[in-house]
């Protein structure tokens, strides 16, 4: 006999694979590169979040191999117990410098910091102001935090602060948004943000998984490009898995906040902090990310590139200085016919499709890398044009 639980999964799944929404994961033979081989055929891949190619550098597997050696495997315990090492609080130290905080704490994921910031800080009478396309990480986080959570339309700063306006002025309030959207590319606009935030006594978080290491011309992300200060955003959220290319976060910000975070935040207190050799080869890549400007610079020039392509293409319909570059196609039949055809051809492009992305703007999301070249660019907008006409026709003989 199944049990209600087996029953119920079973036709959940049933449900999930017949609305052509079924996920699996792909298998990734070796690094993190642009050329690589998954599910056994060799791919060159525009889907990583790698932006800096800085995923697979020697330099910095040399460090972790050293840093193994030094410190063994696993950490063995949490921060607040015997786990944090010499190397864990070196690496502490850069991120606080290097984003112009007074100190950084850090997270085993991104996902992690979110809930913990927002669980230590927001208590069930506050009020916590979320953009509506914020990573799921953020939306979780306030619901996990109990606190009263509000919506803002995506981008706008304006309702922002109209909603900010309905929020007692003895209520405490956080505004909480991407730097860096991750699906359009787009930013967020911090700056009317920030003023919206200090007008009323309120705090910005920025989450800027997308941004740091990318944007700003020392890698400084969202807030360097705006030049930001510190105090106007008060608390940022960092990934250490993209652009840096090892694993793990951090929040940076003042000591009030990073204290905070040590005493109040569960997500950081009952967890096993990060194994000491990812934290040293994250000191490494970050030097390297900091001190190599050509990356940023190479991959801005690969995104011109591709932006130009696209738009002879009549395929540009954002404006994203990101490296996350949407090719908005519609239906979601357009989209994913797409993405099989350039599979079909060897190029890695993921389609997202509703309920992801509103209905009929079913897309191509292309992420380039620093470890990507103008050739390799120019590939794949090539396929696309030569594809493009056939994936309409057969699209429009469907309808
Ligand atoms: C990837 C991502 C996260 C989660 O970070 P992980 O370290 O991968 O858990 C959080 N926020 C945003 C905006 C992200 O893109």
């Amino acid at each position: 006999m199944r049990t209600p639980i087996e029953q119920r999964l079973r036709e959940r799944l049933t449900a999930a694979r017949a609305s052509g929404r079924w996920r699996a994961p792909r298998t990734l033979e070796g690094m993190q590169s642009p050329e690589q081989v998954i599910d056994g055929r060799p791919v060159l891949a525009f889907c990583s979040n790698d932006y800096l190619g800085l995923a697979a550098d020697p330099r910095v597997t040399t460090v972790a191999r050293a840093a193994l050696e030094r410190y063994g495997m696993g950490a063995g315990a949490a921060h607040l117990v015997n786990g944090h090492t010499r190397a864990h609080a070196e690496l502490e130290a850069d991120l606080a410098e290097f984003t112009g905080r007074e100190r950084a704490l850090l997270f085993s994921t991104g996902y992690m910091a979110n809930l913990g910031v927002l669980q230590a800080l927001m208590g069930r009478h506050d009020t916590v102001l979320e953009d509506r396309l914020n990573h799921a990480s953020l939306l979780d986080a306030s619901r996990l935090a109990g606190c009263r959570i509000r919506r803002y339309r995506h981008g706008d700063a304006e309702h922002a602060a109209a909603l900010l306006e309905d929020v007692g002025p003895e209520r405490q309030s956080l505004i909480v948004t991407d730097g860096v959207f991750s699906m359009d590319g787009d930013l967020a606009p911090l700056p009317a943000l920030a003023a919206a935030a200090r007008r009323r006594g309120a705090w910005l978080m920025v989450d800027d998984a997308h941004g740091l290491g990318v944007l700003g011309e020392g890698g400084g992300g969202s807030c360097e490009h705006f030049r930001l200060s510190p105090s106007e955003t008060p608390v940022l959220m960092g990934t250490l898995g993209k652009a840096f290319g090892t694993a793990g976060a951090f929040v940076a910000g003042s000591q009030t906040l990073i204290e905070s975070l040590i005493q109040f935040s569960r997500t950081y207190i009952y967890t096993t902090a990060m194994p000491a050799a990812i934290a040293a080869a994250t000191r490494e890549s970050l030097a390297i990310a900091e001190r190599e400007s050509w990356r940023r610079n190479h991959l801005q020039n690969l995104i011109g590139r591709l932006r130009k392509g696209l738009s002879e293409l009549g395929l540009l319909h954002t404006g994203s200085v990101a490296p996350i570059q949407p090719v908005v196609l519609g239906a979601s039949g357009m989209a994913t016919a797409m993405a099989d055809a350039l599979l079909e051809r060897g190029l890695l492009v993921p389609a997202i499709r509703p309920p992801t992305v509103p209905e009929g703007t079913a897309r191509l999301r292309i992420t380039l890398s620093a470890a990507h070249t103008e050739t390799q660019v120019d590939r794949l907008l090539g396929t696309i044009d030569h594809l493009l006409p056939r994936i309409r026709g057969a699209c429009a003989q469907a309808v």
